[in-house]
């Protein structure tokens, strides 16, 4: 055996691709011939148990080499707008899961304990409770791997981490507490998978304390004006007085003038029939889907509402009037309802690119001439190379002869902001 492996290890073609390669071909082999019927129950458990060995042991190595493809910006190279974008395609997960599963891989590299730990033991969940009491108390790590290779259940190991999280965090002195909340601050919102906005944010303490008083006073008086008693819960009133603070549902009066206001487009069929059918139209721009109803309703409030006639099928217009500019403006919102690179699917924030002829070279302001991009990608075209071509319903996203990294995109965009600067601030002669 030891001659085999001296002659693996010398054969010129043995790099660490090929031999996963065969891994992956020797796994997808013996699954295609194991017939789930056919096999007993204890071969089975023997055999899932060697495959959450294969888990495990590939997940511990996707942590041990992502952080370098993060440090190095090779993600973009493959077209992809940021690491967790990448991560998740190449996994199979949300870029949410992927992120988490990136930060949890960054702080395990900063942990001596955790660096020698890639060997194949840890679960991703394990690693990311681990990495995260690590981050706290440099000590964790320890402790809590040789929890693990005491065979402790996942649970246990979570009631540890939390006990040692929450002993830092008593030792932390509260200017440290406090930045780390400042440099976590975050609010973000999505649509639910079962319908309704949910949210969450993280914010400082004495930033909260200036709003929280006018949110609860007001969440008891509606609270208390619905039937405290009967009715629904003081959490439910929060909410409400949460957004009536905001000037949203509830608020009395008239929309401030000059509040942004949502737009809601709606296939001409559909509002004409009460629901939406298929491909159908009908959603609030930066939110998502809703209901006829629903979009309706908003309509009444003031919503601004564009009601999409025959599909998609907006023909060019070009102009320049204020009510061409915002009938284009609304077709591309109606046509490009994601981001338009093929398997981005990013739906907020989104930028208008003037993807055939570049702005500053006097492109012209035309349906044809436009496309909605994220904002990655939008930098990935302005200042890595990248292009859009193809068309609605066939957009390609191609790749520059040698694609740069994302450090490489980065640094072409501050010379591009200097440049535009110094332009700006040249001194006018009279
Ligand atoms: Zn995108």
């Amino acid at each position: 055996l030891g001659v085999v492996a001296t002659t693996l290890e010398t054969t010129p073609e043995t790099t660490p691709e090929a031999e996963l390669e065969g891994v992956v071909r020797t796994l997808g082999r013996v699954l295609q011939d194991t017939a789930p019927g056919e096999v007993s129950g204890d071969r089975a458990r023997s055999l899932v148990s060697l495959l959450g060995e294969i888990e495990r042991a590939s997940s511990s190595g996707i942590a041990l080499l992502s952080p370098r493809v993060i440090e190095t910006g090779s993600y973009a190279k493959e077209g992809y707008a940021s690491a967790p974008d990448w991560l998740g395609a190449v996994s199979g997960s949300s870029a949410g899961a992927a992120r988490a599963r990136l930060a949890a891989a960054e702080r395990a590299a900063g942990s001596p304990e955790l660096a020698e730990a890639h060997d194949g033991q840890l679960s991703a969940a394990q690693l990311k409770i681990v990495a995260g009491a690590g981050a706290l108390d440099p000590t964790a790590p320890g402790a809590l791997l040789s929890l693990i290779e005491g065979g402790a259940s996942h649970q246990e190991l979570c009631a540890s981490a939390a006990r040692k999280c929450a002993a830092a965090r008593s030792k932390e002195t509260e200017r440290a507490r406090r930045a780390r909340v400042h440099a976590q601050r975050h609010f973000c919102s999505h649509q639910d998978e079962r319908g309704g906005i949910r949210g969450e944010f993280l914010c400082d303490e004495v930033a909260w304390a200036t709003v929280a008083p006018l949110i609860e006073a007001k969440a008891k008086e509606r609270w208390k004006r619905a039937g405290a008693a009967a009715g629904e819960s003081l959490e439910a009133h929060r909410v409400d007085a949460f957004l009536e603070l905001l000037g949203g549902a509830g608020a009395t009066g008239s929309p401030r003038a000059g509040a942004p206001r949502a737009i809601v487009l709606i296939d001409a069929q559909a509002l004409r029939r009460g629901t939406a059918h298929g491909d159908e139209l009908c959603e609030i721009e930066g939110v998502g889907p809703v209901s006829v109803d629903a979009a309706r309703e908003l309509i009444g409030a003031g919503g601004l509402h564009y009601v999409i006639k025959d599909g998609l099928d907006i023909t060019t217009v070009t102009g320049s009037t204020r009510a061409i500019a915002q009938r284009i403006e609304v077709a591309l919102l109606a046509r490009d309802r994601t981001c338009v690179v093929p398997g981005c699917g990013k739906r907020l924030g989104l930028e208008r690119d003037h993807y055939t002829i570049d702005y500053t070279d006097e492109g012209p302001t035309e349906l044809a001439n436009l496309a909605r991009l994220c904002a990655p990608h939008h930098d990935m075209k302005t200042n890595g190379g990248w292009r859009l071509t193809g068309g609605p319903g066939h957009w390609s996203w191609v790749a520059p002869r040698r694609p740069p990294g994302a450090g490489a995109i980065a640094r072409a965009r501050r010379v591009a902001a200097a440049k535009a600067r110094s332009r700006r601030d040249k001194p006018r002669r009279n």
